[in-house]
């Protein structure tokens, strides 16, 4: 049994074989082959051994002809390997045994990796990295056109892959894929929002691990804590079968009291609305209780698919949110193309050594192409028409920027005008608060713009200078930063001056650690992924405002994020003690 701790990016306790996903996202399939079969598995394997020798030998050879003697050896050392007949022979034992060629070839190799690792010293490590390639060549060519793909899942798997990007994560089917676990990945990144959304455990950040698993394995996602166990003991098992069954008590007992009133205990009503990615996902949103949509993040209509989205796809889509939302608002944020949710081939358009996160990206992007951003304009204006549809602006930087952007929506207004499309003019305007810059003159954006959405994942990112996804520097990302609490006190208090609402809209708001300090600090409406709903719902009607504003006064004493952190979750288990007993 290995057990492997990440970041827990969305709770739950999944159980089930794993599915390994290589770089080149292959599969090892685990089936068990039939007694009949065995000879033909064993010819095959023979079949692509000795295609890889011949592959390696021609590599001999060319690296003896260009390079020189010297860099040649490095393939006769895995023409060796490919040859040792101990390891051929361990391999053929297990296929024997009704093992896939695929499985019992990684299975051999990757024992002997790690056995060499453990050993321990730079020649032998590297030695190892020779036989997960010979492995790789392997597993190409035995799995070749057969490549299962994640789209074509028959059983349960859990996924455990190097890195999911958003759009195979947002693609994962959720009868088959159980949970995933990654190597990499942060607390924030996209892939692991969209986990919380599809509603399945996940862990990111895990580290390397993949070498350990062979894919046959009996797999424990435990996204409730971030740990992902590997061939669990008996007694391991059986204690997360408990833990699993609880957790699903838990949710059928706050989505029972999904429809309780959201005011805290005395009485102030908080909103909590809802975060979404795809369309479809609104009227289950609505289902578990939200009061509309904070956040939609319309860039995946161009991640879901191959081509660019016309103003038909972006109206269809708006009005399908709006239809799960007749009396609710819904706010449909404009592109926020960038870093990791770039298409292939806007991605290319990033100069090399350039950091994607800090260049033409988002509103940015929008305002540098003029017809994009027009088209989902108009879509949105149209839409309007048919529900509370409130337009957001993302990653605003300067005032200019903002006004920029207003220009844009006026140019579409006047268009629309003139060709005699019937769309609603008055739709309020506002922004994320998610650039540091932005916070900071929270006080004269505040005049121009009609609502505020702290979005929290980004604004950490830029203040405290870590990349969201980045796992190496996970343990900078921290919600109870000190200058992430004053940056949002100075918005809430540039909102309440001039009185327009302010909403947190970041994975910030979808904890329920936070939500007491956010109340206290004087937020009335949160936007979160929608499974955790009726988990804030229950917190806030624990609540009062006068204990969350002692909690948000003591909070903001504290000078490190850790003890802001340890502070607020000893709080919340006071609060809640029965939320807890998953811990
Ligand atoms: C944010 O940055 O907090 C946010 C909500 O937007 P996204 O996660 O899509 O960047
Ligand atoms: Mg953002």
């Amino acid at each position: 049994m290995q057990i492997r701790r990440g970041i827990a990016v969305s709770p739950g306790v999944a159980i089930g074989p794993a599915m390994l996903l290589g770089t080149e996202t292959f599969r090892i399939p685990q089936r068990v082959i039939s007694a009949s079969a065995v000879d033909m598995e064993l010819s095959r394997f023979r079949v692509a051994l000795e295609s890889v020798c011949e592959e390696i030998s021609h590599n001999e050879r060319l690296a003896r002809e260009r390079l020189g003697d010297q860099y040649a050896a490095i393939f006769s050392a895995h023409l060796m390997m490919a040859r040792d007949t101990q390891l051929l022979q361990q391999i053929e034992d297990l296929i024997r045994k009704y093992h896939s060629p695929e499985y019992s070839a990684s299975q051999v190799l990757r024992q002997y990796a790690k056995r060499l690792e453990d050993l321990g010293g730079q020649y032998l490590s590297e030695r190892s990295v020779d036989i997960y390639d010979l492995e790789k060549r392997l597993l190409r060519l035995l799995l070749g056109e057969r490549r299962e793909e994640l789209a074509h899942l028959t059983a349960p798997v859990l996924v455990l892959a190097n890195n999911l990007t958003p759009s195979e994560t947002a693609n994962l089917d959720r009868k088959f894929v159980l949970g995933f676990a990654t190597e990499v990945g942060g607390h924030t990144s996209h892939t692991a929002i969209l986990a919380g959304a599809l509603e399945i455990p996940a862990v990111v950040g895990v580290g390397k691990f993949l070498r350990d698993v062979s894919g046959a394995e009996t797999i424990i996602i435990d996204g409730s804590h971030g740990v992902v166990i590997v061939d669990p003991d008996p007694e391991t098992l059986a204690k997360y079968r408990v833990l699993e069954a609880r957790f699903q008590s838990q949710e059928r007992r706050l989505n029972s009291q999904r429809e309780l009133p959201c005011e805290t205990g005395d009485g102030v009503p908080i909103t909590v609305m809802g975060n979404i990615e795809f369309p479809a996902e609104a009227e289950p949103c609505r289902e578990k209780g939200a009061a509309g949509i904070g956040l939609y993040r319309t860039e995946f209509l161009y991640l879901g698919s191959n081509r660019e989205p016309t103003e038909e796809d972006h109206f269809q889509a708006y009005c399908q949110v709006l239809k799960a939302f007749p009396d609710h608002p819904v706010i449909i944020r404009t592109l926020d193309l960038g870093s990791d949710k770039m298409p292939g081939a806007l991605r290319a358009a990033y100069p090399e050594g350039v950091n994607p996160a800090l260049s033409v990206r988002s509103i940015r992007l929008s305002l540098q192409n003029l017809q994009l951003f027009k088209t989902q304009l108009r879509a949105a204006l149209r839409a309007a028409e048919f529900g509370d549809l409130r337009i957001m602006f993302p990653l605003i930087t300067t005032l200019l920027e903002f006004r920029q952007a207003r220009m844009v929506l006026g140019d579409v207004i006047e268009d629309l005008e003139e060709q005699g499309v019937p769309f609603k003019r008055d739709v309020p305007v506002g922004m994320m608060v998610e650039v540091p810059s932005a916070a900071i003159m929270a006080d004269e954006f505040a005049r121009e713009v009609d609502f505020f959405s702290l979005g929290t994942n980004d604004l950490i990112q830029y203040t405290l200078a870590v990349d969201r996804a980045d796992q190496g520097v996970a343990y900078l990302y921290r919600e109870g930063d000190p200058s992430i609490l004053r940056m949002i006190r100075m918005v809430v208090e540039a909102a309440r001056k001039h009185g327009i609402p302010v909403s947190v809209c970041g994975q910030m708001s979808t904890s329920p650690m936070f939500l007491p300090l956010l109340v206290g600090m004087g937020i009335r409406q949160v936007s979160v992924t929608p499974h955790a709903i009726p988990e804030l719902k229950e917190v806030i009607r624990k609540l009062t405002i006068e204990r969350a504003e002692k909690i948000a006064a003591r909070a903001m004493e504290f000078d490190v994020a850790r003890d802001v952190e340890n502070y607020l979750w000893g709080e919340l288990k006071r609060l809640c003690p029965e939320l807890m007993q998953l811990d």
